[in-house]
């Protein structure tokens, strides 16, 4: 469901940065994440949340890697907002802002429904049972 839009996003993000930044590149870092490793991210401070949306693979972060071929880790960096703004054009939802008022910097996800409404819908549509 999220993976042609986040290839798009990559695509035109890339676009934007030719145009804007040439030589700085945006990879994908993390789409899918299992509930094992996102108990070590709640561990470590990473994220504030037990479930999200990585774990149902309607998330992606990204890195912005520089001409030096350098990973840019400042958040602050405009080429995040850049990448983040295409995002945004192709109804992803970006900026999200963390609880303590930081922005997610280099985290996109789905956008036009949240995540309790996602999971409700999963609830009322079940997979069918494998025969
Ligand atoms: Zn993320």
């Amino acid at each position: 469901m999220f993976q042609p839009i986040w290839r798009r996003v990559l695509a035109d993000g890339q676009a934007a940065l030719d145009a804007q930044h040439p030589g700085s590149k945006v990879v994908t870092a993390e789409t899918f994440r299992s509930q094992e490793d996102q108990d070590k991210d709640l561990a470590a401070g990473l994220t504030l949340v037990r479930i999200g949306w990585h774990q149902y693979g309607l998330a992606a972060d990204f890195r912005i890697i520089d001409p030096l071929g350098v990973y840019v880790e400042d958040g602050a960096d405009p080429r995040y907002a850049v990448v983040g703004g295409i995002a945004a054009k192709l109804g992803c939802h970006y900026p999200v802002i963390l609880s303590h008022g930081r922005p997610d910097y280099d985290h996109v996800q789905m956008g036009g429904f949240t995540l309790v409404q996602y999971q409700t819908w999963l609830k009322a549509h079940p997979l069918p049972e494998a025969a």
